[in-house]
């Protein structure tokens, strides 16, 4: 396709499609052969942020008293719309974003899915009464909105993890203003005009793209912004949460580190397969990703020859491609930073056992391919045992018993997701309660979490504050009042 052909498309403030102010704009570009660029979109400034705050401001004195039946049938309604274009919209999510075609079209269904959970769950939602010696005065709490809530959201889950923000904030009574990843602003403009074609009113749902150091602060520190909802790395997170005022919520959903722990009794096929699933499926660009796996040492030897006999056999090819395992990195930073660490981890005198290779010849050279990468002989202290990859690496570290694996497990920054192998259940309950993550598995791959379960990190994978996900998902969105009548 000629560059000039490349569609543009616009922000949407007040119900109304509009450039940006700014008069430019950027290009989104499929990561699996970077001369194809998927569209253009606005490169907003503050005064389009500001105009869409100030739309999102006027609008929630009126979506605040709109029936909730009445905003449950809206997000209903745009869950169905996402449902009859699923398999157009996992076509432009695989070319947007990189992941197989299968991956994107369980995410779209899951979008439509977790819209349909919150038009159900936020009509349930209550306060407490309270007994008090007054046989002339009640006592209960109600929650209410918090007010306008900036949504602001990573590359890696583009739809689905807008729509986990966008719909409890909209069921409780919020208006959004919604800043999308500059990587992925075209599939999560399509939730919004879901949302718009299903009837939201103008300004209750405002969409603005662009880049964050242009943005980024005016759509979170503007004093009308009473939420601030935020899923990226952690780096942003805490610099996002430091800066807003005191009357500002922030939700952070931040990075991982994630350990698998393999004991002596585990069964090492399905040790590998898990490990395989949760470190390299999404090219491991999963928060929940599998990045450190524990290994106890009497099985370490036959471990490593399963799992690198079951890494050599996942195909690597975009994900439009069938029975493509391992797709493109989302972009050439990605790229970039990937191939670093592997350098990084053979200086720090890891030993590379597999992979770790860009991938530079047809059909492979225009778009950003690495080979999955298994790091053994793996120090906890190294660089690629601490830090976020975020790519298809796995660090193999060995310990001599369990008490060795759970330090080394919680020897990290993060608490994001945390697996054990094992039939033992002495291992199992000791596990669950002295891992410290804010997601516990056992036998279940690392990666994967419930649309009606919390979903959150402990340490610096979260604030601590407010989940995701689930009924607990609502809470962040609603403050309680203490109110006591007298009669
Ligand atoms: P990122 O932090 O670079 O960007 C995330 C979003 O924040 C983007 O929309 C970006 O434009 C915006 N942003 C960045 N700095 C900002 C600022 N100062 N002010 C306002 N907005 C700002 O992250 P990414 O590369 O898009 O995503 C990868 C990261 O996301 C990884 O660290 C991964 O672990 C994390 N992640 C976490 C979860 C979770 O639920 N815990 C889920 C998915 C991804």
């Amino acid at each position: 396709m000629l560059k000039t052909d490349v569609k543009i498309y616009q922000n949407y403030i007040n119900g109304v499609w509009l450039d940006s102010l700014s008069g430019e704009t950027f290009e989104s570009v499929n990561p699996a052969d970077s001369n194809d660029t998927v569209a253009k979109f606005q490169a907003s400034n503050k005064e389009d942020v500001e105009k869409a705050i100030d739309s999102a401001s006027t609008a929630f004195a009126t979506w605040v008293q709109t029936p909730i039946s009445k905003r449950a049938a809206i997000l209903t309604k745009a869950a169905a719309i996402l449902e009859e274009r699923a398999d157009e919209l996992a076509l432009e999510l695989t070319r947007e974003e990189g992941k197989p075609l299968g991956a994107s079209k369980k995410e779209v269904s899951r979008s439509a899915d977790t819209l349909r959970f919150y038009a159900v769950e936020g009509q349930t939602l209550t306060g407490e009464t309270f007994p008090n010696d007054d046989p002339k005065m009640k006592v209960s709490t109600v929650r209410e909105p918090l007010g306008v809530i900036s949504v602001i959201t990573p590359w890696n889950f583009p739809i689905s993890i807008p729509a986990r923000k966008i719909a409890p904030a909209l069921i409780t009574g919020n208006t959004v203003v919604f800043k999308p990843s500059s990587e992925t602003p075209l599939i999560a403009l399509r939730l919004v005009e879901a949302l718009d074609e299903a009837g939201l009113p103008p300004g209750v749902l405002n969409f603005v793209t662009g880049h964050s150091s242009y943005i980024g602060a005016s759509i979170v520190r503007h004093p009308a912004i009473r939420g601030v909802t935020f899923t990226g790395s952690t780096g942003a997170g805490e610099s996002i949460h430091r800066s807003v005022s005191l009357t500002t919520r922030t939700q952070m959903e931040l990075g991982g580190k994630n350990p698998l722990i393999v004991m002596e009794d585990a069964d090492l096929e399905k040790a590998a397969k898990l490990t395989v699933n949760g470190g390299f499926s999404l090219s491991g660009q999963a928060c929940t990703g599998t990045s450190r796996v524990i290994v106890l040492s009497s099985v370490k030897e036959a471990f490593i020859t399963e799992l690198v006999n079951q890494v050599k056999n996942l195909k690597i090819g975009s994900g439009m491609e069938s029975g493509a395992v391992i797709g493109p990195l989302a972009n050439s930073k990605q790229l970039e930073k990937i191939l670093q660490y592997i350098q990084i981890g053979q200086e720090e005198g890891a030993d590379l056992v597999y992979g770790g290779k860009q991938l530079t010849i047809s059909p492979y050279d225009s778009g950003y391919f690495v080979e999955p990468a298994v790091f053994t002989n793996v120090n906890p202290t190294m660089r690629i045992a601490q830090e976020e990859i975020f790519g298809p690496v796995v660090s193999v570290i060995e310990v001599q018993s369990y008490e060795e694996a759970i330090s080394i497990a919680n020897d990290t920054e993060y608490g994001l997701s945390a697996s054990i192998v094992t039939n033992n259940n002495s291992y199992i309950e000791r596990f669950v309660n002295d891992i410290q993550s804010g997601t516990v598995k056992v036998n279940r791959t690392t990666t994967g979490n419930l649309i009606n379960a919390p979903f959150g990190g402990l340490k610096k994978s979260s604030t601590s504050t407010f989940r995701e996900s689930g009924r607990a998902g609502l809470d962040f969105f609603t403050q309680t009042k203490t109110v006591y009548i007298g009669y």
